[in-house]
């Protein structure tokens, strides 16, 4: 192999391409981390508009998983996770003082303090990817190349698929295939002061709305800010509706639910895999050691932050073993 080329090149810094960064460098690897939004997370996101600060992905995670409850106990700086509200059978629902987005930033830290080089290349979309002598190599849009020894990818399966169908063997494009997502139109609301009593998450029986988010009650220092989720089946409907007549229709919703509220801004987005419906396959990634080939990510785990960070750092290990 020629000298200077990176142990892992990895295609997505959701959760899942951080805690498989994470365990990579503890062992010593030297990685590239390629990620095409402006800051890692994926679908782990914190939005800031102003004093508002909303979690408009993820809402909140929960903690099953001893690595995860690991990484709580041993959070390094502030916004440590803390319990939310309490789910169906009495399970936590952690949030972060600091915002969603604080877990990926935490997965960072704790790859930056391993053993290994990272290198992070954020705003950087992955348009091909073909086998070279090296290994393998990224071509961005912006005219990079980036070259590794081995190749994880770690975003939804039709993204995966749509970049990288061919290096996979014709078992794992027809597994790949089958996972489906469900869709999530989402609105983020700022609010005036007299917003500030709403408090808590909770799902709605609406034929628009499913979820609503104080994310003041739980982000430390926001504005009153709320996040809405349209369900499923109303965001498939009117997934290719232009975004001021989706905002129209979650305003419109949120007053059935809410009665007025004092919205001094809005904006909505759209989430076109919100969620996976993986077929189930258990342990949730694919490592294939002859082909130098892994794939992490909800899509093979489980529509859940610990699902595709399990996803992740069980990756990191079978492929540093
Ligand atoms: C609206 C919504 C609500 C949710 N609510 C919850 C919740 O309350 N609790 C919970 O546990 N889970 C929730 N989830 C699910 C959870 O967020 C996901 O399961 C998890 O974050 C998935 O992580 P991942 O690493 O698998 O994928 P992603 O987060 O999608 O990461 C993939 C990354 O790949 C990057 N990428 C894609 N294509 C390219 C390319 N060509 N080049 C470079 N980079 C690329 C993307 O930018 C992204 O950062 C929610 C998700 C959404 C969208």
């Amino acid at each position: 192999m020629a000298a200077g080329i990176p142990d892992a090149l990895i295609v997505g810094g959701g959760l899942s391409g951080l805690a498989l960064c994470q365990v990579l460098c503890a062992a010593g690897q030297s990685v590239t981390v390629l990620d095409r939004g402006r800051r890692v997370g994926g679908r782990c996101a914190t939005f800031q508009k102003g004093g508002w600060i909303f979690d408009h992905g993820a809402q909140f995670f929960t903690a099953r998983q001893p690595r995860l409850r690991q990484l709580i106990e041993d959070w390094r700086g502030p916004g440590k996770p803390v319990p939310w509200l309490i789910g169906p059978g009495g399970q936590v629902r952690y949030a972060l003082p600091k915002g969603m987005w604080s877990l990926a930033a935490q997965l960072l830290r704790r790859a930056e303090e391993g053993g290994g080089k990272l290198a992070l290349h954020t705003s950087c979309q992955v348009d091909f990817l073909h086998r070279s002598s090296a290994g393998f190599t990224a071509q961005t849009r912006g005219g990079g190349a980036f070259t590794g020894r081995r190749l994880f990818l770690t975003m939804p399966a039709p993204q995966l698929l749509g970049l990288a169908a061919e290096l996979l063997p014709q078992e794992l494009r027809r597994e790949l295939e089958a996972v489906r997502y469900r869709p999530t139109w989402t609105a983020l609301l700022g609010l005036s002061e007299q917003g500030r009593s709403l408090a808590g998450g909770w799902a709605v029986e609406d034929p628009v709305l499913h979820w609503v988010s104080a994310d003041h009650d739980k982000v430390a220092g926001s504005l009153p800010a709320l996040t809405l989720h349209a369900g499923e089946g109303w965001s498939a409907a009117h997934l290719e509706d232009p975004p001021a007549s989706v905002q129209r229709e979650l305003l419109a919703a949120s007053r059935r639910i809410l009665g007025e509220l004092p919205v001094e801004w809005a904006m909505v987005h759209r989430w076109r895999y919100a969620t996976a419906l993986p077929a189930p396959t258990p342990g949730g990634y694919r490592w294939d050691a002859a082909a130098g080939v892994g794939i992490a990510g909800d899509g093979l785990a489980g529509p859940r932050v610990e699902s595709a960070l399990e996803s992740g750092w069980g990756l990191g290990e079978a492929a540093s073993g």
